[in-house]
């Protein structure tokens, strides 16, 4: 379904303003469904603009640290409020930008909502403590201070929801914001950008500086007076950020890559499990951090399991996600693609794993001018391989074949990420031995590696990340400093450890 556009231009929004040129020219967003469908014309920022806009961010801090939490928090209620509003139509746009199926754009703005809600509930907490002090009239306290300018750099594959994760916490407690979207989804930014304005947000709180990541994200990273780095991506890059930002001391929270499992014991509710990998194996056109990648199944239920998976995954309705009966939508770019068919060649070739399904771009017919692949499974893989160890961010999973739950567990933990996990068992004791030992910063019980909510912590142990975690309230220790005080009401001088009466 072609659509003749004339080529949008949209401005990223740096100092107050609405800017339509970039230092380095414009870049072209596609619609991977259809690429002859252009989404939008962008500028292509670069350190110029980002120098501009980090002093923009800046300057508005020493304003926005001194609003009220709670005035602060009454922003992003009404952002909340606005989003729901605009939901379809952003929806529609994301979709239509990078791909995945209307219910997953629906989604994803659901949880910029929900995160919007919780955040600004936060308005009113961000709780310190009091605690007593060892010395007579004296009062101690810790309270949380935003830090400053925070460079918040985010991936396409939930365009508006991981920016909202960031930029809201982030308002909320004081601090003010340098954005920089993936290339692949700045139509999102500009919408949320536009919400946020709109919600009252005074304009220089919020940057908008659109371009590539060796250009406007290195500049983020580098620029002395951004004090934090949110980065959510992939694992080479966030190792890169973690050095640059590392030497200048800033604090740097990085979300990055997984290479999630899902097992399934003999005990299982079969048809739940199916249904569980189905989903988190192919929703997304496994284009999520938490996808699951790989499937550990106990062998007496091996064989019977994968065929009745392949049968499955072979109906799963292939096209462009605009249309309400797509059930999985293309890759979100030309290198997606590449890269995803180059792991099918290794699992092939090199790892000489047992291709049982898929494993071919969809170039056809309705599939002509998009980045479309096939739900492609492996079986006989061993923990070793590289399509068992890497992340591949595409519809390909691995079937793995354990002994027993501790087989089943080692096999899960044998990689270098941390994110999700999952187990199907009816076993009580299975599962919390499962919920102990499983090294992973979130584990599904009955349920698929995929679905997070925002009351409740987010991020991975090992290569995905760096102890951060994103959404509850411990998102707020990314965005605040502790600041501890004490109040002394003696009227003389009292030295603590030293004037303490002996118990
Ligand atoms: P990516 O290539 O690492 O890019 C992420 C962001 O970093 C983009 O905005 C990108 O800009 C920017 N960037 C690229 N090079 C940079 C540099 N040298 N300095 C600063 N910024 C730079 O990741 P992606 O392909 O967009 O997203 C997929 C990855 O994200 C996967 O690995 C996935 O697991 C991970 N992910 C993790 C989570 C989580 O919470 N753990 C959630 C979602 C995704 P350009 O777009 O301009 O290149
Ligand atoms: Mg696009």
């Amino acid at each position: 379904m072609a659509t003749k556009n004339k080529k949008k231009r949209f401005a990223a929004f740096i100092n107050g303003r609405w800017v339509k040129e970039g230092s380095q020219g414009t870049f072209e967003n596609i619609n991977p469904a259809d690429t002859r469908d252009v989404v939008g014309v962008f500028p292509a920022c670069g350190p110029e603009e980002v120098a501009e806009a980090v002093a923009a961010a800046k300057e508005a801090y020493e304003s926005w640290r001194l609003v009220p939490a709670p005035k602060r928090a009454e922003i992003i209620r009404n952002a909340a409020n606005l989003l729901i509003k605009h939901k379809e139509r952003i929806a529609q746009q994301m979709t239509r930008e990078m791909g995945k199926i209307l219910d997953e754009t629906r989604g994803d703005v659901q949880e910029g909502i929900d995160t919007g809600f919780y955040a600004s509930g936060e308005g009113r907490r961000l709780f310190g403590d009091t605690v007593p002090c060892e010395l007579p009239n004296k009062f101690g306290m810790s309270v949380r201070m935003p830090i400053g300018v925070c460079g918040m750099i985010t991936p396409w594959n939930f365009p508006l929801a991981i920016p909202t994760w960031k930029i809201f916490p982030a308002l909320v407690c004081g601090n003010t914001v340098v954005f920089k979207p993936a290339t692949d989804t700045p139509a999102t930014a500009v919408e949320l950008v536009e919400i946020l304005l709109e919600a009252g947000l005074p304009p220089k709180c919020i940057n908008l500086v659109t371009g590539s990541g060796s250009s406007v994200g290195n500049a983020i990273v580098d620029h002395p007076d951004v004090r934090v780095i949110s980065f959510t991506g992939s694992t080479e890059i966030g190792c890169k950020i973690n050095e640059r930002a590392g030497a200048k001391l800033k604090r740097v929270s990085l979300e990055l890559g997984g290479k999630n499992a899902q097992i399934v014991m003999d005990d299982a509710d079969m048809e739940l499990a199916l249904e569980g990998v189905l989903w988190g194996a192919f929703g997304t056109t496994g284009q999520r951090c938490t996808a699951t990648s790989r499937l550990i199944l106990h062998k007496k239920i091996h064989d019977k399991f994968v065929e009745k998976l392949i049968e499955r995954a072979k109906k799963i309705r292939i096209g462009n996600g605009l249309d309400p009966k797509t059930q999985m939508g293309p890759l979100v770019s030309k290198a997606q693609r590449e890269n995803v068919k180059r792991y099918v060649e290794i699992g092939v070739n090199e790892d000489k794993a047992e291709l049982v399904l898929g494993g071919k771009e969809l170039t056809q017919g309705p599939y002509a001018h998009g980045w479309f692949f096939e739900p492609t499974i492996f079986v006989n893989v061993k923990p070793k391989m590289r399509i068992a160890q890497e992340e591949i961010f595409g519809p390909v999973l691995a079937v793995l074949r354990a002994k027993d739950l501790d087989d089943a567990i080692r096999i899960l933990n044998d990689t270098p990420y941390g994110l999700s996990s999952s187990i199907y068992t009816r076993d009580v004791n299975a599962a919390f031995k499962a919920m102990r030992d499983i090294e992973a910063g979130i584990t599904y019980i009955n349920g698929p590696t995929i679905g997070a909510e925002v009351q409740l912590p987010f991020g991975g142990v090992k290569g995905t990340g760096n102890g951060h975690r994103e959404a509850s309230h411990t998102v707020l220790d990314i965005f605040t400093e502790w600041k501890s005080i004490y109040v002394d009401y003696s009227g003389k001088l009292q030295r603590a450890q030293i004037d303490v009466q002996a118990g």
